[in-house]
């Protein structure tokens, strides 16, 4: 495992960094106010003992931020298959999982929202990149780039328009989740249709407004925080 933080992180001086084994938090008892699993459950293969070690250092008017893909969802099983599994050894159900964590942790669930893909991980990677990636994976580094973002672009607008159209679940990633022990002023969390394929931003129909452009047929917006071009699918109901 490698120890150093990546070079693209922001060292912030103010802050202090541990790596550590989720599965033995080096902190005392209830002495963390929050607590954020972005994206991390689904690669644990001990899960349980981490949610375990959250419910010990959270303290009593701590929150506990999570975040994972739906592991019975077609994003994620074109993820693991491509990726030949990718590190994803967990599967979670919605309903399965808020009660494990509420039961665990010992938290209620606060807010809930529905996180979307944009298939982000079918860029075209960099020689770098590609020399990590499983053999099954390498074709994404012989396809021509305006190719590939052609594909990206078509999978975005296609599974949008058929979750529109039909209910279906196929554009969306998983969920994110907020849980606390006592009840804490928390904003709604929006859920976010359309997902830039370049940073992986959520953005809202409202933030993309002067961006906007339609190219034979498709709508394209410029990703407000990183400029890529991406497709435009108005969001169903209840969505953003
Ligand atoms: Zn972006």
């Amino acid at each position: 495992m490698d120890l150093a933080l990546p070079e693209k992180t922001l060292h912030r001086p103010e802050a202090m960094y541990v790596w550590a084994d989720s599965s033995a938090i080096p902190f005392r008892d209830a002495s963390i106010d929050v607590v954020v699993s972005h994206h991390s459950l689904e690669h644990f293969p001990d899960y349980k003992t981490t949610l375990v070690e959250v419910r010990r250092v959270l303290n009593p008017q701590g929150w506990l931020w999570i975040a994972v893909p739906d592991g019975f969802g077609f994003d994620d099983a074109l993820y693991r298959f491509i990726f030949e599994g990718g590190g994803h050894v967990n599967r979670f159900n919605h309903d399965q999982l808020v009660r494990e964590i509420e039961r665990t942790t010992e938290t209620h669930l606060l807010r809930c929202c529905d996180l979307f893909s944009s298939f982000i991980y079918l860029r075209k990677p960099t020689a770098d990149e590609l020399q990590h990636y499983p053999a099954r994976a390498h074709f994404l580094g012989e396809i021509p780039a305006g190719f590939l973002t052609f594909i990206v672009l078509m999978l975005n607008t296609v599974t949008r328009l058929l979750d529109k159209s039909f209910g279906t679940r196929y554009s969306q990633y998983g969920w994110a989740f907020v849980f606390a022990r006592r009840p804490i002023s928390i904003s709604d969390m929006a859920s976010h249709f359309n997902v830039c394929r370049k940073c992986g931003s959520g953005n809202s129909v409202e933030s993309m407004s002067g961006s906007r452009r339609s190219f034979f047929g498709l709508r394209l917006y410029r990703c407000p925080h990183c400029d890529e071009l991406n497709v435009l699918v108005s969001p169903p109901p209840n969505y953003q």
